[in-house]
């Protein structure tokens, strides 16, 4: 049976660079949860390959390692309640490419 798990679509603003591509390159990237809106599902903690969250005392997901996100947006894309947003700067040396 496919996986029917529902996939958000990139907002139109953002580019979607696949990992693959990206690869050498340095991403700066910031995490954001909202509190309000997150409901401790553990979804993003687990999905992170780079395992940049951790739950708070709460059970509420953290970004407690943005250093290590590359930008993949899988959290954004599946939180079930959209509350990750990730923002992604290219970097100087891309720039200049
Ligand atoms: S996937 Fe979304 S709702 Fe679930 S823990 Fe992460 S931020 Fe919270
Ligand atoms: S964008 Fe990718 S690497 Fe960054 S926090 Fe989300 S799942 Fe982890």
């Amino acid at each position: 049976m496919p996986d029917e798990t529902p996939m958000r679509p990139p907002r139109g603003d953002q580019a979607v660079t696949a990992p693959a591509e990206r690869a050498g390159r340095k991403v700066k990237a910031t995490v954001l949860v909202d509190p309000e809106l997150c409901k401790a599902c553990g979804i993003c903690v687990s999905l992170c390959p780079e395992h940049v969250f951790d739950h708070d005392a709460n059970g509420l997901a953290v970004a407690a390692r943005q250093g290590d996100c590359t930008a993949c947006r899988l959290c954004e894309w599946h939180c079930p309640d959209f509350a990750i947003e990730v923002r992604a700067e290219r970097s100087a040396a891309e720039e200049d490419a």
